[in-house]
């Protein structure tokens, strides 16, 4: 070989390779945008007159001289980056990128980007990486240093990802396909990238990193071509692909407004936003119980969706279009509050039943304080977004959501109160677990009880291992047989008396075949708790009574079927069962779950008891909460109907010698 032509063909490599995530002119923009929209005048002419690289530098300084569209979440004029994201951004720039808080550090994606590198088949961690949360960051260090590099490794991973992650068509069912790998190569990898969900993440935050990166020498004509070429194909897949129920449809749907509100200069635009309003304005209906409950039935998704409708709401206040959505739909999102704030505990944690996350008490208060934005009249918002100082505590103590099935008993809204919180409600969906008749109890600054959680959602068969035991019954505070997971979870409300000396709940669950659990729940004196548990039916086998505390030192006495806890501070619990005579007290694999794939071990016990006949296992549970546990005073509890009574109930319990009758009639 010549020298001259080894130079033109290592020529040819070198441009082919550094050509491969080049930006191109996508004219076919010019056929999505509505070159009709004011301020495009130019661009049309130019367009017009086959110059259409002079048309994408007029459609460049269109959108850097463009002030009329407005977005909620970031103030130009005010950027401000966290060290949090500051590292975000710097990791980045090295291809390690974060992708999800349950795997930390972040893993490096090679300097050869790997989109389908998958080091834990956790679908989270595969799907997420889709969702660029590096991006933005970048485009704050971008802003708040002015240096160009960021801008620069932004757009050449854009480019990048496109590239590698081509969209082709698949039914609506494999993107939410749960079991990994079953397909391979683009195919498998056309379900992460490409899942609505995802793709509505960067609907979303591609609005601010289009205005964190637009004054950018990155950010070239060709770029904006590209860039809002791919962005109009992520608003036709959701279109095309939105998910059926559930908070994804949600998150779809009021990311379609962002795409429509942000991008108004496309053709498509006002039909974009309209899809997501009018989803919106019809899901509030179908998600929401009459009674402020989300029908997943997780308090996190149940504050996602507040916070997904409210997010809505804020895009259009900002640009103009309010009255898109009637007052209904502002009523449901007031009630959904209100039904967070009653199941909530007075640090601002919701209960971590169903999939929920534990949140921060911070974290968690700002929401409050974005709310009383939106809803100024509400003095109840008001209270807990300025920590009492303004507005008005709820009239109610305890409060029951019939519809939802969540009940709590309450003597408080401060800290130093005493809240259960019952979950009992109708069949839900995905991230509910079978757990019907399991409560949470706070005492005096702690939660006593707090749920095992989720500990992670879904993948191989190693994650769905973990998932599952997280998601059992018998991990939960409620009753099973043989340990095994409800079989139906349709709990219906017999009684609630939310009030007076004693306060009562009486709810059913037809758990299994041949069983049926029915939980009375006493609150007594705004003290302690009296838990009646009737387990019903002709089934034979071992009924069990769970009961997860709280990590830290508890005393099981199998003698005494008593449980004292020895906590450090001032918040302790004496829980004591009568049972059947045949019944062992047993201690059981215990954890909860504090964040994702972060747990805690922890005591957890069953009362046992093995069911030969068709006659009811019944037990008293007396739950004593108590600053110091071995002071408590001595419990003593018994049956005064004889047998299962469908139409009521009678028991006498003795706390410290004094006498108390419990009994309702149905
Ligand atoms: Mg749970």
């Amino acid at each position: 070989m010549t020298k001259t032509i080894k130079f033109i063909a290592l020529l040819f490599v070198a441009c082919f390779v550094s050509n491969v995530n080049a930006q191109e002119l996508k004219t076919e923009v010019f056929s999505l945008l509505n070159l009709d929209y004011p301020g495009l005048e130019q661009v049309k002419a130019l367009h017009q007159q086959g110059k259409d690289a002079e048309a994408a530098q007029a459609l460049l300084d269109y959108y850097k001289a463009r002030t009329n569209v407005k977005t909620p979440d970031l103030d130009l004029n005010n950027i401000k980056i966290s060290k949090q994201e500051q590292k975000w951004a710097d990791d980045g720039m090295e291809h390690t990128f974060f992708v999800h808080k349950g795997y930390q550090p972040s893993y490096n994606y090679g300097k050869d980007i790997n989109w389908q590198y998958w080091p834990v088949q956790d679908n989270e961690l595969r799907w997420q990486l889709h969702r660029h949360k590096w991006f933005t960051p970048m485009g704050k260090a971008y802003r708040v240093s002015g240096d160009e590099k960021y801008a620069k490794e932004w757009a050449a991973q854009y480019m990048d990802w496109i590239t590698k992650n081509p969209l082709t068509p698949m039914s609506k069912e494999e993107y939410e396909l749960v079991s990994a790998g079953e397909v391979k190569g683009n195919a498998e990898n056309v379900r992460f990238a490409w899942r609505p969900l995802e793709v509505s993440n960067r609907l979303q935050d591609q609005t601010n990193q289009f205005s964190l990166f637009l004054p950018s020498a990155s950010f070239t004509p060709e770029f904006l071509t590209e860039f809002l070429t791919n962005y109009h194909k992520h608003a036709v897949h959701i279109l095309g692909n939105y998910s059926d129920q559930g908070n994804h449809l949600l998150f779809e749907a009021q990311r379609m407004i962002y795409a429509g509100a942000f991008f108004p200069e496309f053709k498509d635009a006002p039909m974009w936003r309209k899809s997501g309003i009018n989803i919106l304005n019809r899901e509030v209906g179908v998600q929401v119980y009459q009674d402020g409950g989300q029908f997943e039935l997780d308090p996190h998704y149940h504050l996602a969706a507040i916070n997904i409708f409210c997010k809505a709401l804020r895009m259009a206040d900002v640009n103009g279009f309010r009255n898109e959505f009637p007052q209904e739909y502002m009523d449901t999102i007031e009630n959904m509050i209100v039904f967070y704030m009653n199941i909530c505990f007075p640090d601002f944690t919701n209960p971590c039943f169903s999939d929920a996350k534990l949140g921060e008490m911070k974290e968690e208060q700002r929401n409050y304080k974005d709310w009383t934005k939106l809803f100024p009249k509400n003095k109840q918002i008001q209270y807990f977004a300025s920590n009492g100082k303004k507005g008005q505590k709820p009239e109610n103590l305890s409060k029951g959501f019939l519809k939802s099935g969540f009940f709590t008993l309450r003597n408080s809204w401060d800290k130093d109160g005493t809240v259960m919180v019952v979950k009992a409600g109708p069949k839900a969906f995905w991230h509910c677990q079978p757990d019907n008749g399991t409560f949470e109890l706070w005492f005096n600054g702690k939660n006593l009880f707090p749920d095992s959680g989720a500990y992670v959602y879904a993948g191989n068969g190693e994650v769905m291992k973990l998932r599952n035991w997280f998601r059992q019954t018998a991990v939960h505070n409620t009753l099973t047989l043989d340990n095994k997971n409800l079989e139906t979870t349709e709990s219906v409300t017999k009684k609630w008396q939310p009030d007076g000396k004693v306060q009562i709940l009486v709810t059913e669950n037809p758990s299994y075949e041949g069983l049926k659990h029915r939980r009375s729940v006493f609150f007594v004196d705004n003290t302690y708790y009296v838990i009646v548990d009737e387990a019903v039916g002709d089934a034979k086998g071992k009924v069990g009574l769970h009961y997860q505390l709280c990590e830290g030192n508890v005393n099981v006495d199998p003698k005494t079927m008593t449980l004292t806890s020895d906590f450090e501070g001032n918040s302790n619990v004496k829980l004591q069962c009568f049972t059947p005579k045949s019944t062992t007290l047993d201690q059981e694999e215990g954890w909860r779950s504090t964040a994702y794939r972060k747990r805690v071990e922890r005591t957890a016990v069953a009362f046992n008891t093995e069911k030969n006949n068709d006659e009811a296992v019944r037990y008293i549970t007396i739950i004593y909460p108590t600053e110091d546990a071995s002071k408590a005073p001595k419990l003593e509890a018994s049956f005064k109907n004889k047998k299962f009574d469908e139409n009521g109930l009678e028991v006498e319990v003795k706390v410290g010698g004094k006498k108390q009758t419990l009994k309702y009639k149905l």
